[in-house]
């Protein structure tokens, strides 16, 4: 179904997952008087403690995703969701991002063809989705990563090969799944751009950040990030041309890479949702992401997108936790007048899951990075 007028609240909203994407998209939408229901299987779904209704079930459950077909709209907070369920949703109601983007978003393969079709550039890549794809001219891609096409995330599923036989052990390795070889890339940084659009005259992006990764997971994003004006607004408008080529109607992750001396950027992928790298803007933008997620699927222009403070958003990993499960030290974080800490809810602490993260602003991008990587040591 297609939007004729906007959807007000007191209306019910429903979304796909409770992680802590959906949970920071429920108190946004509770916030903005709506109410909201949640499907996700997991009885302990971060997003259950604030949704009035928690669908505990399969995402492909024919009952629970007929009750979400009763909501005024509907989204996902992951791209793993299946895409035909989501177009059977469509039937009934109004769903954002559609089935047909999120299917891309959700595969490697699709994902870079449109990137390409939006006349972006993405590393050299090729497709190799039988051990015949693999020949000597492979190794024009080499030093390459080889990367399973699907459910790939926080740098699993991925495998670093130098050479053709190093490839052909990789890809039996990956047990023969569709994947793409990527050259490695000169990489100078990494940022991504968070495009929030309703149509073609309706869009805004927020500032890119500059993220860093530790363990091929998200440690800092740094707003601004500190690169040339310039190039920012570039890698904005880049972001905005491939929302626009997929007719994308929601909030959308653009990743990309800074590479090489001449700073060249190059689309790595997309998310079809809120990005742990747009944390920030909850504590440092004028309208925050998940905001905006309610805001477009409700048919509403895109909140002002303007960044009110250099900061650096921090994740919080299961890592800072002891091994006897006790709490990390919270205090010094917490009496932080420039810090903002926000936890997820989960139970259980393990090692390399998102428990939470927090904020630090200040007066400038590498002072906010510096407090919070201070802080960060201090929580263990
Ligand atoms: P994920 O889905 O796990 O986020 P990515 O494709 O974003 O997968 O890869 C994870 C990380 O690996 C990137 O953030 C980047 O640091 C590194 N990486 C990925 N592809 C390349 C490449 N072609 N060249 C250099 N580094 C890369
Ligand atoms: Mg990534």
């Amino acid at each position: 179904m297609t939007l004729t007028t906007p959807i007000l609240p007191p209306a019910r909203l429903g979304i796909l997952g409770g992680g802590q994407l959906g949970r920071m998209f429920t108190v946004a939408a509770k916030t903005m008087g709506y109410q909201v229901v949640v499907l996700d299987p997991d009885p302990l779904a971060p997003a259950a403690e604030f949704a009035d209704e928690h669908l505990c079930a399969a995402f492909t459950d024919a009952e629970a995703l007929a009750k979400l077909a009763q909501c005024a709209a509907v989204t996902t907070e992951f791209e793993n969701v299946n895409a035909d369920a989501m177009r059977q949703l469509a039937q009934h109601t109004v769903v954002s991002p559609s089935g047909d983007c999120v299917a891309i978003a959700q595969n490697r393969i699709h994902e870079k063809a449109w990137i390409r079709k939006a006349g972006l550039q993405t590393a050299p890549y090729q497709v190799i989705e039988s051990a015949a794809d693999i020949s000597e001219a492979s190794a024009e891609f080499l030093p390459g990563i080889l990367k399973t096409a699907t459910m790939g995330y926080d740098g699993k599923g991925q495998i670093r090969v130098k050479t053709v036989a190093e490839l052909q052990a990789a890809f039996a390795e990956h047990n023969g799944v569709a994947c793409v070889l990527e050259k490695m890339v000169d990489l100078r940084a990494e940022i991504s751009v968070i495009v929030c659009r309703l149509n073609n005259e309706q869009a805004l992006c927020f500032d890119p950040a500059e993220n860093q990764h530790i363990d091929g997971i998200l440690a800092y994003s740094i707003v601004p990030a500190r690169l040339p004006q310039a190039l920012q607004q570039q890698a904005q408008t880049m972001a905005k041309r491939l929302a626009d080529e997929l007719d994308y109607v929601g909030v959308l992750a653009v990743e990309m890479f800074v590479t090489g001396d001449d700073s060249v950027l190059v689309v790595n992928e997309m998310a079809p949702r809120p990005h742990n790298s747009g944390h920030h803007t909850l504590n440092a933008c004028v309208t925050d992401q998940f905001q905006q997620q309610v805001r477009l699927m409700c048919g509403l222009t895109p909140g002002n997108t303007a960044l009110l403070s250099p900061c650096t958003m921090a994740n919080i990993l299961g890592d800072v936790w002891g091994d006897d499960g006790s709490e990390p030290n919270w205090l010094n974080l917490q009496q932080q007048a420039s810090s903002h800490l926000h936890l997820y809810g989960k139970k259980s602490a393990r090692k390399g899951r998102k428990m939470g993260h927090f904020t630090t602003l200040a007066d400038n991008a590498d002072a906010a990075l510096q407090a919070a990587q201070a802080l960060h040591g201090s929580l263990k």
